[in-house]
């Protein structure tokens, strides 16, 4: 950059006391005012990029601070980024902090965690907690790198760019060529006194506890994002994301499909035949449920909202399906195997083998066992 900056206040016409209510005000007012695709003055351009740039300072609390510690220095003053600004889109993704707009910044490294919970949890919601070591903005130079109270200067190898155009001259011509600045490693800036408590990195390792909204109905397999809740970006880059892989775990008599929760149920014969009341266990607590008299095994009973909620869809809910599997008894004593006999010739039954082979079938069982 060959002129001398402006200050970022000034661009915006705001004084050092303004809320970001009011930086954001003024960022809409002048954007608007000067955005090339209105505005065909022919400073236009240039001013457009220059309210971006204060813009992009300005709404970032911890590059504000940087600024007004530090002045233009402490910034990364490299926004060559704004270059090729295209149109009306690039302006709206700067302005809700869609793209970082300094092509030697990067993004901080996101971060991902997988969290364990209940078939309940995920279905009614509930708040995690996770312990997590990150790294963060060093608490004492803000990222800055340098010692509070020291200087940071703009590179002089490079002014500040971060790339030094060395003309080479050859037999073919004068050719130019642009490389990282080797004196300040494309920062375009220098460091005199680096921070003490981080050795000049502007990150330190920090254990965090983080708080985590697990929305009522996700599901296993679902991620859930938090925004700049991962690693400082470099260069003012932005902070990366936090990602939580939900992982929900096995429950005892429930299985989920989508919204609704399957449950199998063994019903005996008699239950089945004549019909009664059975305890189910549901999402909300017991439930006696009817069993129609002459169910079949395979039947299916649905218990309308007993399912699980819908994500973010307040009050609607899967509902509870009950598969009903009839189960033939099978240690019967005698008497019990009289009854059925009698039963079965009552129903005009044949083939029915005798009940003397009982203790034959017993015989083999025993043999079987060896
Ligand atoms: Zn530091
Ligand atoms: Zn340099």
């Amino acid at each position: 950059m060959t002129t001398e900056k402006r200050d970022y206040y000034d661009i915006l016409g705001l004084d050092r006391n303004s809320t970001q209510e009011d930086i954001k005000k003024a960022f809409r007012k002048h954007a608007l005012k000067y955005h090339p695709d209105r505005n065909k003055e022919k400073d236009a351009p240039e001013k457009f990029k220059e309210i971006n740039e204060a813009y992009q300072v300005l709404s970032d609390p911890e590059k504000r601070s940087i600024y007004d510690q530090y002045g233009h220095a402490g910034i990364s003053s490299n926004f060559e980024g704004f270059e090729g600004f295209g149109g009306f889109g690039d302006i709206f993704d700067a302005f809700f902090g869609g793209s970082s707009s300094d092509s030697r910044s990067s993004k901080g490294r996101d971060l991902e965690f997988v969290v364990s919970i209940s078939f309940e949890e995920a279905a009614f919601g509930t708040e995690k907690e996770l312990d997590i070591k990150r790294r963060e903005k060093c608490s004492v130079c803000k990222g800055a790198r340098a010692e509070p109270g020291t200087e940071i200067t703009s590179c002089t190898s490079c002014s500040g760019t971060g790339q030094v155009t060395r003309a080479q001259r050859t037999v073919f011509g004068q050719f130019q060529q642009i490389t990282t600045c080797s004196t300040c490693n494309g920062i375009g800036r220098t460091v005199a006194s680096p921070c003490k408590h981080c050795v000049g990195k502007g990150t330190e390792s920090v254990n965090r506890r983080i708080k985590i909204p697990i929305p009522a109905g996700i599901d296993n397999g679902s991620r859930i994002r938090m925004e700049s809740e991962g690693e400082p970006g470099s260069n003012g880059g932005s902070i990366g994301d936090l990602y939580l892989l939900i992982k929900v775990l096995k429950h005892q008599f429930f299985e989920r499909e989508r919204n609704d929760v399957l449950i199998s149920l063994d019903v005996n014969i008699v239950t089945a035949a004549l019909g009664g009341t059975v305890i189910v266990p549901t999402l909300d607590g017991e439930y006696d449920l009817e069993i129609p008299q002459g169910s079949q095994s395979g039947r299916m009973i649905r218990l309308k909202s007993y399912g699980v909620p819908y994500l973010g869809r307040k009050g609607k809910r899967g509902d509870q399906i009950i598969t009903l599997y009839i189960m033939t008894p099978t240690k019967l004593n005698m008497e019990q195997k009289k009854i059925l006999k009698d039963f079965g010739d009552e129903l005009g039954i044949e083939g029915v083998n005798d009940i003397d082979n009982d203790i034959i079938d017993r015989m083999k069982g025993a043999f079987k066992g060896r």
